[in-house]
């Protein structure tokens, strides 16, 4: 018994031994697989359970693809790092990377259709993703693309310089104007869907979950037996559990609709100012008026979220949880009046208890990102210590040179737009602001937030296209 106990062991550590050779031949590091596997063993055993069922469920991506761990999730997909078996005996620079998107049997097999088509016909170029291949098996299907390695938007976004900013941003507006030039709306654009290797400057809008030709006329089929908004809302809020969400009758049967927003905006201001605005990046002003039609503007309004989020440091940018909030949030940015002008526009009122002028994205982005004001040039040059400490003033002259205005604070704390603008104003007062403080936040230009701006117009039927954002000049330099 013993001598046949002593055999096996010679044979393990044999076998050991051709393991450890085949590793170094391959230039694996012993260590760092034993690593990867106890990990996958010990912290994501319901990971690698989710990986057995799903390679059980469908044969074919087993004999073809490795599946190594779960890199994504989302409220329609499991997404998984595989590459190909006949490279396992590879070293991992050489193997070909693949991301394999389980979708949830769930999801309508239409809207599967539709993504999958929306990958085929226009994916893998313009930095949009494509497929490699699709495989089914009864309700199991998975989308085998391309795999880019990327980080958290979280992990990047205030630490952006001008120029990374502008490739960035430029990047993603080629995806969308290839993606429109197809009529077709992503509808769900915002970072985790927008992929960036840092390192090697690549860039890949994916996720079709959503996608919709631009005025279908039908609706198109439901992403889920939950409704899309849920899922938007489930996605990109981290609101409390408890928060409920409001209710509005924005049935398209009356004329005009009242939209209440009033009672939320100081409460929602204070909370902007504090922490700053939402995650997704996907609702714009027509989404949360009820806008039967949205267009290729939606998008590029996401983009404009996105690029705020970028110039503030702020992810996510926008927090409402629901649309009332989310309007309010929007109000504050952008102003009562242009708001209400885009939904007069749309056939809806929008009602506030007190206008609002706006917030200038400059200052906003100075205060949150802590950059010290630059001193302004005539007030503080004649009052500096007044400036850098409150001191009691007497003389109201002076207490006028100091404070805004409109928001009654001391000019350097001040949020305020340059000036309350009509909608077909905003641009120029975003563009060429004209306040006496030249702010400088990071090495951004003005054209940055002019830019921004420009793709946050409330009005979808002015907003900037993604073909004409590329020629904006903060932009202009990159090819286009
Ligand atoms: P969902 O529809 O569930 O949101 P996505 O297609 O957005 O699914 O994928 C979810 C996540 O999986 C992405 O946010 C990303 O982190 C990861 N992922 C998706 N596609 C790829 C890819 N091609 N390469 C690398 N990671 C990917
Ligand atoms: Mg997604």
């Amino acid at each position: 018994m013993s001598r046949i106990r002593g055999i096996e062991a010679k044979i393990l550590k044999l076998q050991k031994e051709v393991q450890k050779q085949q590793l170094k031949r391959n230039g694996i590091n012993e260590e760092d697989k034993k690593n990867r596997e106890d990990a996958l063993c010990s912290k994501d055993d319901p990971e690698k359970e989710q990986i057995t069922e799903l390679v059980h469920k469908l044969p074919k991506l087993d004999k073809i693809f490795q599946v190594h761990r779960k890199i994504g999730e989302g409220t329609f997909s499991s997404v998984y790092l595989g590459s190909l078996r006949q490279h396992s005996d590879l070293p991992d620079a050489q193997k070909r990377w693949f991301a394999i998107k389980h979708l949830v049997p769930t999801a309508h097999p239409a809207r599967i259709e539709h993504e999958l088509r929306c990958l085929q016909d226009m994916g893998g170029t313009h930095n949009v993703i494509g497929v490699e291949l699709c495989l089914r098996h009864l309700d199991t299907i998975v989308f085998v693309m391309p795999y880019i390695p990327h980080k958290k938007f979280s992990e990047y976004v205030g630490d952006m310089n001008a120029e990374e900013v502008a490739r960035y941003m430029h990047a993603l507006l080629v995806a969308l104007r290839h993606v429109h030039s197809f009529g077709v709306i992503h509808r769900d654009v915002k970072p985790s869907n927008f992929l960036y290797d840092r390192e090697n400057r690549r860039y890949l809008l994916v996720d079709f979950g959503l996608a919709q030709r631009v005025c279908a006329a039908p609706e198109p089929p439901p992403a889920h037996s939950q409704s899309t908004a849920k899922r938007l809302r489930e996605e990109d809020t981290d609101a409390s559990p408890g928060a409920k969400r409001v209710a509005l009758d924005l049935s398209m049967g009356a004329r005009a609709h009242s939209v209440p927003v009033s009672r939320r905006i100081d409460a929602i201001k204070q909370h902007a100012l504090k922490q700053s605005l939402p995650k997704s990046a996907g609702a714009g002003a027509g989404v949360l008026l009820k806008s039967p039609r949205q267009g290729t503007a939606l998008d590029t309004w996401a983009a404009g979220v996105v690029l705020a989020s970028v110039l503030t440091a702020r992810y996510p940018f926008f927090r409402a949880s629901d649309d009332v909030s989310a309007l309010a949030e929007l109000a504050d940015l952008l102003g009562t009046e242009p708001i209400q002008r885009v939904a007069a526009s749309l056939g809806r009122r929008v009602v506030v208890s007190g206008k609002r002028g706006g917030i200038c994205l400059r200052k906003l982005a100075r205060r949150l990102r802590g950059v010290p004001p630059t001193p302004p040039t005539h007030a503080a040059q004649s009052a500096p210590a007044a400036l850098s400490a409150p001191a009691p003033l007497s003389a109201p002259a002076a207490l006028s040179a100091l404070n805004c205005s409109r928001c009654r604070l001391p000019q350097l704390q001040c949020l305020c737009a340059t000036q309350a603008q009509p909608v077909s104003c905003i641009k120029r007062s975003f563009f060429n602001n004209t306040d006496p403080e030249e702010i400088v936040v990071a090495d951004f230009p003005d054209s940055a937030f002019s830019l921004a701006m420009r793709l946050l117009d409330p009005d979808p039927r002015t907003r900037l296209s993604a073909h004409d954002a590329l020629r904006h000049p903060f932009l202009r330099h990159l090819p286009h």
